[in-house]
């Protein structure tokens, strides 16, 4: 299957990304948000991105307005009939994912691949409530989408050989390296990452030495470009903590016990940078 044009549902953070990702590749785009408010957002964002890569020398104005033109932003679901793939990035919620899968198995063709860029839900029950589950497929591409190299191809039980293959192609054309992944709990990536950094939080709790001290040593001992109690800042404490939550109940496993002290933190209002105060001062 040759993906010439790409829908994007949601033209958000992870959608305008993905939207940018295609056209400077030379794909043609469609991107569907709720209302022209939200569109022309996420298409300002990527004309302000491209904007940056100019001034880097990276892109010609020429380039920017070809890439800009590939993108059509839309509030019409039709609009994304002309797609041979369909990437869901919408607003991480179950029950909207839900509906908006719904709609677009029942307008796309049958051919037409779905993908999810979904983080914390399952492949596999997303693909379930369609009736293409075996043309179902998660894409979880990483933010900021232009920059992060990786995306996580995650197989649900039904995805077939073909859709696999058709979707790992695509994210090799536009210059990133896909993994091959199946569905569970936070995929491969969050999978080790928060716990990591979870148990950055037991580590600073015993007082077996600072936060500072703690990034240092995973900076300098790892070759990490941030510490994981910075790291934690940046994500956002409620964040980590809803995602080690989500591990411990979904495998019922002890080993993920959410570190008590970021449970405090978290309680405290100490959310990381977006709260002024999380393991640091900002
Ligand atoms: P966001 O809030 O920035 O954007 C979501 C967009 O979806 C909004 O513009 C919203 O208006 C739109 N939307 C809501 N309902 C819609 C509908 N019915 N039809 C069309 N559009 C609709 O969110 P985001 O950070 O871009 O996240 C999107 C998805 O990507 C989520 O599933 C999230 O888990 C996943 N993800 C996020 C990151 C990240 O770092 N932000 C990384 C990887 C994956």
């Amino acid at each position: 299957m040759s993906i010439t044009t790409v829908g994007v549902v949601g033209a958000g953070t992870m959608g305008n990304g993905i939207a940018q990702a295609c056209a400077v590749c030379g794909i043609q785009v469609v991107m569907v948000d709720i209302n022209d408010a939200a569109v022309l957002r996420g298409l300002g964002t990527v004309a302000g991105s491209l904007d940056r890569l100019i001034k880097k020398d990276k892109m010609t104005p020429a380039e920017k307005d070809a890439a800009l033109a590939r993108i059509k932003g839309s509030t019409n679901y039709e609009d994304l009939k002309a797609a041979q793939l369909v990437i869901e990035a919408a607003t991480e919620n179950e029950a909207l994912k839900l509906k908006i899968l719904g709609q677009l198995d029942a307008l796309l063709p049958a051919e037409t691949v779905i993908a999810t860029n979904t983080s914390s839900i399952s492949i596999t029950k997303l693909a379930a409530a369609t009736q293409r589950a075996d043309r179902f497929i998660g894409m979880h591409f990483f933010n900021p989408v232009p920059m992060m190299a990786l995306v996580e191809i995650i197989r649900g039980l039904q995805t077939s050989d073909a859709t696999h293959d058709a979707v790992a192609a695509l994210a090799k054309t536009l210059g990133k390296t896909p993994i091959t992944v199946k569905n569970a709990p936070g995929f491969v990536v969050n999978r080790i990452l928060v716990p990591m950094i979870n148990e950055a939080f037991f580590v600073l709790a015993e007082g077996l030495a600072s936060a500072e001290d703690i990034d240092a040593g995973m900076k300098l001992g790892c070759n990490q470009p941030i510490g994981p109690l910075a790291l934690a800042d940046m994500v956002g404490l409620d964040v980590c903590l809803a995602v080690m939550n989500v591990y411990f109940n979904e495998f019922a496993d002890s080993k993920y016990r959410p570190a008590p002290l970021l449970k405090e933190y978290v309680a405290a209002g100490w959310l990381g940078r977006k709260s002024g105060r999380g393991v640091y001062r900002y």
